[in-house]
């Protein structure tokens, strides 16, 4: 058991949820760094040693149901709740696609990852999330997913996004009379495998992603947000 805040962070071991899983545990968070494989979360969470608060390797697959169920068993006992849950894990940013051919299948794999992925984890952690104090969910979504952004390109991934970002809706309003805050947050383009080279540094997109997990009280829920300023749905 800990009086420091609890947080866990989906596809931590690169990119935007490896900055985020750092900043927090900078905040004096303790961080359940999450990756696919056992060797990259311990790889990442050792790399981030040395922050103010603790970071714990723990190995999670966003579309592994039971897994998910067996790491919130293991939070339970350890530390018996769960005050911030990002999920970050995201898959296939699909520029070059087109809704017109895309093969479907990949769509399915898309939205397994970026949407049931986050669904399911909320899902499994929502117990753990009731026993907080001060529970906040953040689900890393895009501006890929606005519906006032909808042109061509990233067939999957944008329709993902989009449906993530519905779902935030309708999470944050059953959770609102429990006072879990909820929101969707595009972490602006940045400089991550997925978002290629020209992007803004990590650090940044990790702030935007904090800033929804480390909200007040008095914070809104069921928002889509970049930097703290809302975004069209
Ligand atoms: P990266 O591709 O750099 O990292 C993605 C992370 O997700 C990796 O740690 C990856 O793990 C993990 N992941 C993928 N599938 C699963 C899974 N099934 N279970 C667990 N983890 C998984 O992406 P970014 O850091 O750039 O993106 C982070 C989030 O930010 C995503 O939601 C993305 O959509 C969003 N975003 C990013 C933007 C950008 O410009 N970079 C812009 C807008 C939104 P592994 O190493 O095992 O593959």
């Amino acid at each position: 058991s800990t009086d420091a805040p609890v947080s866990l962070v989906t596809g931590a071991n690169r990119g935007i949820g490896r900055e985020t899983a750092r900043q927090l545990a900078g905040l004096g968070h303790t961080v359940l760094l999450c990756a696919r494989r056992q060797e990259d979360a311990e790889r990442a969470a050792a790399e981030l040693a040395g922050s103010a608060g603790t970071v714990l390797p723990r190995r999670l697959d966003v579309t592994d149901d039971d897994g998910l169920h067996a790491l919130a068993r293991a939070v339970e006992a350890e530390f018996g709740r769960l005050d911030v849950l990002v999920n970050n894990a995201a898959i296939n940013y699909d520029t070059t696609a087109r809704a017109t051919d895309v093969d479907l299948d990949e769509v399915r794999r898309t939205l397994e990852t970026n949407l049931f992925g986050a669904w399911q984890t909320t899902q499994a952690f929502l117990p753990l999330l009731r026993r907080s104090a001060r529970a906040r969910v953040v689900n890393v979504s895009s501006e890929s997913g606005s519906l006032e952004s909808m042109g061509g390109g990233t067939p999957a991934y944008g329709v993902s996004k989009a449906a993530l970002n519905a779902l935030t809706r309708k999470l944050a309003d059953e959770l609102r009379a429990e006072r879990i805050l909820v929101n969707a947050v595009c972490p602006g383009w940045i400089a991550t495998d997925m978002g290629g080279p020209g992007g803004a540094p990590v650090e940044e997109g990790g702030a935007s992603v904090v800033w929804a997990a480390t909200l007040p009280d008095s914070g809104p829920t069921g928002g889509f947000f970049r930097h703290g300023k809302p975004l069209p749905w």
